[in-house]
């Protein structure tokens, strides 16, 4: 196949669509107010923010006003849990959350253990990348005010059983926050029905820009303020809103609770074809994260005898990005967290590549990949010594 560029690295972030473009260009050009302002300019412009809060509240089943927007998927997880933390002190010190969390909930429980006397739990996963309800149920203790279990890990595409975790949360009394980034628009969300008492979002994850995303806190639940100021966002979040981002993230939120179903299935398809196809063409190769219960966006896998990021920038010479759960950090090319706590050796750990899809992914994308990527794993590895050794090995 010709040359093509190829993108994959959608759990990344997405493109944005044109629709969104088009909503935002309008809030730019057309509604400049400020939504707190008395006059006409700031009265337009309010009803859209509303319509926005409406359409991120019906993709999740809530209702318009438990819908906080905020900068994005980190802020949200910041909130959630400092917020939680710094209302019920009183009442307890311990969290619960697992390993394979995004660095937004790890690094703020981290700085709760740190510099505000809290206690957390981080709960193993198993080799698929799933939490142990026997294990979350042991580890709840009197003191336990927050369990926040991520929806979807968005390394490796597992995804938790949330509606079960909201159950035994309900049961204890505890409230239940979970990570929804990668899991809003690829799965059908019912906070409700599934006990989610918080929900984090991100609208760059969801064909809207970065920079906005959204907290959705049950009526009822009072937790503190992570930024002070104006009375912006029911007197929960200050900030002049982010109006056109606002009505991006709305317009997103609209475009995937239309197309949630075909969606999934259209993507789902491609990724299965990408993940047998690598796997019939490629020998020693494992698929990270669980066969069944995963996103369909997500194709993981780990490429015995090469590195990821020989293994990426290999990839980028003919036109396709993908990206590594080997993050190059200050030097050190240490294997993300998360590989780490599905049980990998650090050999295997090092050769991850994760491809993601989104609605742009076309079957060409992922024919061409098929193509390129044998060849490419084939002549990393012919220039491994421990391949060179494995194969002796393998030979005598
Ligand atoms: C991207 C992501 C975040 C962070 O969202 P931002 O909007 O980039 O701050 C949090 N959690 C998960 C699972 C993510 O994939």
């Amino acid at each position: 196949m010709e040359f093509r560029r190829v993108y994959l690295d959608n759990s990344a972030t997405t493109p944005v669509k044109d629709e969104v473009i088009n909503e935002m260009v309008d809030v730019l050009k057309n509604y400049h107010g400020n939504p707190s302002s008395i006059h006409q300019f700031g009265q337009d412009v309010k009803p859209l923010v509303e319509k926005s809060r409406q359409s991120v509240a019906k993709l999740i089943g809530a209702q318009s006003n438990e819908v906080y927007f905020t900068a994005g998927g980190s802020e949200a997880d910041n909130w959630a849990i400092k917020g939680t933390a710094f209302a019920l002190k009183n009442k307890g010190n311990h969290i619960i959350t697992s390993k394979i969390e995004h660095h937004a909930v790890l690094h703020t429980c981290e700085y709760l253990e740190k510099f505000h006397g809290f206690e957390v739990t981080y709960l193993d996963v198993n080799d698929k990348g799933m939490i142990n309800i026997d294990e979350l149920k042991s580890s709840i203790r009197p003191t336990t005010i927050l369990i926040s279990i991520m929806f979807a890990n968005n390394e490796i595409g597992t995804i938790q059983p949330i509606k079960q975790i909201g159950e035994i949360s309900r049961e204890n009394k505890i409230l239940f926050h979970t990570d929804a980034v990668q899991a809003v628009g690829n799965i059908e969300i019912d906070v409700n029905e599934m006990n989610i008492d918080m929900l984090s979002l991100s609208g760059h994850k969801i064909y809207a820009p970065k920079g906005v995303g959204a907290l959705y806190i049950k009526k009822g639940i009072k937790i503190h303020n992570l930024i002070h100021g104006g009375a912006q966002e029911r007197k929960l979040r200050a900030g002049t809103e982010n109006t056109a981002g606002i009505a991006a993230i709305g317009k997103a939120c609209e475009l995937a609770f239309e197309n949630l179903n075909d969606h999934t299935k259209r993507i789902t398809e491609l990724r299965d074809k990408l993940i047998k196809g690598v796997l019939e063409k490629i020998p020693h190769t494992i698929v990270t994260g669980d066969r069944e219960q995963r996103l369909s966006t997500i194709a993981s896998f780990c490429f015995r005898f090469i590195e990821g990021e020989a293994l990426l920038l290999s990839l980028d010479m003919v036109g396709i990005a993908g990206s590594s759960g080997s993050a190059c950090t200050s030097g050190a090319l240490d294997p993300s967290h998360v590989l780490m706590s599905l049980g990998l050796t650090h050999e295997i750990a090092h050769g991850s590549l994760r491809l993601s899809l989104s609605d742009f992914t076309t079957d060409e994308d992922i024919e061409y990949v098929l193509e390129k990527l044998p060849v490419i794993v084939e002549r990393l590895r012919s220039m491994s010594p421990l391949y060179e050794a494995f194969q002796k090995g393998e030979n005598k």
